[in-house]
């Protein structure tokens, strides 16, 4: 009876899918947690980023990134690592800022990225190393005013202000303030820091494409973003370094960070406007310590994922 027939057939072949479904999905090579990670030198070109007494923050950022990114390549061999630029230029050859951000986040999405780490410097105060203000010396002076009449006045001195800001921070995009109170971030609103880029008109946050990129950022990469960021500063912790956290801000001079869709990252390296740290930011010793400090983070955040998978048995259960 052919119409039987064709009922054991395919039973037969259901039986064998059955049989043979997890041979295939074992037989398939597991997705690696880390497969391209996108290494990301803020800056550049018409945009030299802050500038210190030695260098520009575009500079230090690219040196420091391309060693990052070396040393990537050589410790995860069987991770991709791309570069937004690797010359003095804005990516792509760009000249202007925001296009610049625009093409940095096009490319790591094209890319399809599990990480986007980007590396600046920091800036604070009114001139990189200190400045001369004036303060009263609690001591009066009488001198003659205007109309010639005998007044006190106090007596003022000149004095030098050390810019003291230092340290390194890291970024993460804050989807929403409100929700992630997290302890790990650093809620204190200190002054200074790297919060001046005018890109909001163009790069539009209040956009729905903003508005959902925000969301998926919020359910996907938030956790991710704030557990890499939280391993770096660990790291520059223990090689000495002055930590100032893990910030959350949802402002123009980070908007590179919710454009990309993976976890990411904006490390603050050092500050430029602080005469000591610059030169040690622009040092040979400083600049290995900073890429073994976001490698060993990096190192971390892989065996973290890895450990997140054995244990839910996929690495977007969080
Ligand atoms: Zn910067």
């Amino acid at each position: 009876m052919p119409k039987q027939k064709n009922i054991y057939v395919r039973l037969l072949v259901l039986a064998t899918t059955i049989i043979c479904l997890p041979v295939l999905l074992v037989a398939q090579p597991p997705k690696p947690v880390i497969a391209t990670i996108i290494v990301d030198a803020g800056h550049g070109g018409v945009d030299p980023g802050a500038i210190g007494q030695l260098n520009t923050e575009a500079n230090v950022s690219l040196s420091i990134a391309l060693k990052l990114g070396k040393a990537l390549e050589e410790a995860m061999p069987d991770v991709k690592i791309i570069y937004t630029r690797t010359t003095d230029d804005l990516p792509g050859g760009l000249k202007d800022k925001n296009e610049a951000n625009r093409y940095r986040a096009q490319m790591a999405n094209e890319a399809h990225g599990d990480l986007f780490i980007s590396i600046h410097a920091n800036a604070a105060g009114k001139k990189a190393g200190g400045w001369y203000a004036r303060r009263k010396t609690g001591k009066y002076k009488k001198v003659k005013n205007r109309k010639g009449k005998l007044v006190t006045v106090p007596i003022y001195e000149s004095y030098y202000v050390k810019n003291w800001q230092h340290g390194t921070e890291t970024f993460i995009w804050a989807a929403d303030r409100n929700v992630f109170k997290s302890e790990a971030i650093s809620q204190t609103e200190d002054e200074g820091g790297e919060t001046s880029d005018d890109s909001t008109d163009i790069l539009d946050l209040n956009s729905p494409e903003a508005m959902i990129r925000a969301q998926l950022y919020e359910k996907k990469y938030f956790a991710k973003s704030l557990q890499l960021a939280t391993l770096v500063e660990e790291e520059f912790v223990k090689s000495g370094r002055v930590s100032r956290g893990v910030k959350q801000r949802n402002e123009k001079g980070i908007w590179v960070l919710q454009a990309t869709g993976m976890p990411s990252i904006l490390v603050e390296t050092g500050f430029v406007t602080h005469t000591e740290e610059e030169k040690y930011i622009n040092s040979e010793k400083g600049q290995e310590e900073i890429v073994n400090a976001v490698l060993t983070a990096v190192k971390r955040y892989k065996a973290w994922l890895e450990e997140s998978k054995n244990s839910t048995g996929s690495s977007n259960a969080f």
